[in-house]
Parts: structure tokens; C-alpha cells; sequence
């Protein structure tokens, strides 16, 4: 909700109908550089069992951190995650991608095949083969499955330039998880209740998101235009600019279309519509 209106910032859903193209795009690309009964494999066996609310990217989590001399692959980051993402979900496991050469390193190691093997007796694990690129597998698999995507990866690898921008930046948006750890504790970032795109609000203010540093939700900056007459707070109205922050939600610098045409008109040359001002 914006602090300077009162009005609710949008999210505009992803077209099922083009999700499923989406999903038919990234499969066609990996069945033609995966090995295709592999692949294939893969596709029965999500369409058969899968049942999961979030994909987890298995080897980008263990390698979190991990380019210091005893760095490896941290099975205890990864568990976090998967333990994480189970208690947010009501109690669902997600389903972690990792290849198979990683899995067998692991179980082959006495301090972390108890863990490897409490994921696999949960359903947590799918292990993917031998020459496998893991990433068409989680990408497929959370595409497919219309759910969330835990990953640091910014998908800019050559892989991921086959899938034109357009709307794969939309549905990165709308599905991709990310995390730090601070410390050893895990911090989740997920994906923003609202779009990060310029929107009319229903009492006819607009909000454009501003460029920030921060991918977090609650420092991100927004401006504010509203109508004349059309803010809820009639102190704030005519105001100069001005900035306020506020927690889980927008925070917005303000101004009103009269003292600042120039932020209006961009707005609007910006999404081509304009609205009848109210007199
Ligand atoms: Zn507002």
C-alpha cells in the first residue's frame, strides 16, 4: 500500500496460456542439447509425482561462500533452505536439483550422508545424470510446475539468451527466490507482492518504480502522482517531493501533477494512456 495515497500497488499475473508456451520453449531447448531420454525421463516423472511449491537450485546454494581454502559444497546451506522452504509452504518439501556427480561425492562423504539420505527419503532429491546441465532441469521443473525458484543464478548465462527477455524477465520476477546467508542464518528473499512496473492505481494515481540498488521490497522507491483532489491525505497534496519509507510496502516520493507536470507527462508518454483529468 502506498504510504503517500492509500491505494494498492498492483500485481499483474503471468498468462497461463503463455506460461505454457514458456514451458514448451524451455523443454524444446533442452531436448535438443540434453540427452533426450533423459530429459524425457525427467518430463514423465514431474508430470507423474511432482508436486512441490518451490524448486530448489541445489548446487548454487551449496557453493554459496564457499571460495575460501576448506570451501566446498555446504550440504548444512542447502538443508537450511529445504527445511526453510518447508515450514513456509505448510509443511511441503521443495524439490532439489543436483547432479549426480555432486550427490555421489556426497554420500560418499560420512559426515553428510545421513543428510543426503534423510532428503532422499523425503522425496527432496532428483538427481540428475550423467553430462546433464542441471539448470534446464530446475528451470523446466519451475516453469512447469508454476512455483517458486530458490537460486541466486540471475539466469544471464548463455542458456537462458535462447529464451528471448520479454516475458522470461517477467516470470523471473514473479518466481525466483533469493537468499543470503548473514552469519550462517538464512535470509529468503521472495519475490515482490506487487509488480515492479509503472500502474494507474483505481483513483487514477500512478506509481513508477523507481531504479534502486536494493532488490529488497520495503527499501525500494516509488513515485507517487496523484490527481488533484485525489490523495487521501490533503496535507500531502501539493506538496514539494518528498520521500517516506515505510515498511513492508512502497515508500514513495510524492508530488502532485499540478507543480510537477514534467514527472506526469513522462509517465505518460512512458505507458501511452492517459486517463480524463478530473476538472
Ligand atoms: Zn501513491
Amino acid at each position: 500500500r502506498c504510504c503517500c495515497c492509500g491505494e494498492q500497488l498492483d500485481c499483474v499475473d503471468i498468462d497461463d496460456v503463455e506460461t505454457e508456451k514458456f514451458a514448451l520453449s524451455v523443454a524444446g531447448l533442452a531436448l535438443e542439447r540434453e540427452v533426450k531420454a533423459n530429459f524425457r525421463e525427467f518430463q514423465d516423472w514431474l508430470e507423474k509425482t511432482a508436486d512441490y511449491e518451490a524448486i530448489v537450485d541445489g548446487a548454487n546454494i551449496g557453493l554459496y561462500q564457499q571460495n575460501f581454502a576448506e570451501g566446498g559444497f555446504s550440504v548444512l546451506q542447502l538443508d537450511a533452505v529445504i527445511k526453510e522452504m518447508y515450514t513456509r509452504s505448510g509443511n511441503k518439501w521443495p524439490l532439489v536439483i543436483l547432479h549426480n556427480k555432486r550427490v555421489r561425492a556426497l554420500l560418499e562423504n560420512p559426515s553428510h550422508r545421513k543428510l543426503v539420505e534423510e532428503w532422499m527419503a523425503n522425496g527432496v532429491l532428483y538427481t540428475t545424470p550423467h553430462g546433464s546441465n542441471d539448470d534446464w532441469y530446475w528451470l523446466y521443473a519451475t516453469v512447469k510446475l508454476r512455483c517458486l525458484l530458490v537460486t541466486n543464478d540471475e539466469m544471464r548465462d548463455h542458456i537462458f539468451e535462447l529464451l528471448g527477455s520479454s516475458f522470461f524477465l517477467k516470470w523471473k520476477e514473479r518466481h525466483q527466490v533469493r537468499y543470503t546467508f548473514l552469519k550462517g542464518a538464512l535470509k529468503l528473499q521472495m519475490p515482490p507482492a506487487y509488480s515492479i512496473v509503472i500502474q494507474e492505481s483505481e483513483k487514477g494515481s500512478w506509481h513508477v518504480p523507481i531504479v534502486c540498488e536494493s532488490d529488497e521490497e520495503s527499501l525500494r522507491s516509488w513515485l507517487c502522482i496523484t490527481r488533484p483532489g485525489g490523495c487521501e491525505d490533503e496535507g500531502k497534496t501539493g506538496s514539494t517531493m518528498e520521500t517516506c519509507e515505510i515498511v513492508n510496502g512502497p515508500c514513495c516520493k510524492s508530488s502532485e501533477n499540478r507543480n510537477n507536470e514534467k514527472c506526469d507527462d513522462k509517465t505518460t508518454s512512458m505507458t501511452g494512456k492517459r486517463k480524463e483529468r478530473s476538472p
